[in-house]
């Protein structure tokens, strides 16, 4: 795994490049790795990574996650438009069994689509303990 000060560098040239407040956090310090429906994914100049869900309440209200869980999710979903973001994931060693949600995937079917695992949020393995 890459350094978080390796992370912050990419994170600083992406915020540098942006084109579109669209692309930022509200506050203009992280960079959007990932939007969807009720939940984006950011990191900031500093290489920390958050994932910002609605709250709902009140409508509109947003909240930040910043656990291990919520890290590894905003990572998975940017590297499908960063896939340079992979070299920040939890490496899988041997002794790692499947997901037993996911059966290893990453995803869980819903409706005609496919939604990232919340067991182990994308990463199609048991997480390692969180040290943060
Ligand atoms: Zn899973």
């Amino acid at each position: 795994m890459k350094s978080r000060v390796e992370l912050g560098i990419w994170a600083r040239a992406r915020l540098h490049a942006a084109t579109s407040p669209a692309q930022l956090s509200a506050d203009g310090n992280a960079f959007m790795v990932y939007g969807t429906i009720g939940s984006c994914g950011f990191v900031t100049g500093d290489g920390d990574i958050y994932l910002e869900q609605d709250d709902f309440d009140p409508p509109g209200s947003f909240v930040q996650d910043s656990s291990q869980a919520a890290q590894i999710q905003a990572l998975v979903l940017g590297s499908r438009q960063f896939p340079e973001l992979t070299a920040w994931l939890p490496k899988r060693d041997e002794a790692s069994a499947d997901c037993e949600t996911c059966r290893g995937t990453g995803w869980v079917p819903v409706a005609t689509t496919s939604i990232v695992c919340q067991a182990c949020r994308g990463l199609g393995f048991e997480p390692p303990a969180d040290t943060a």
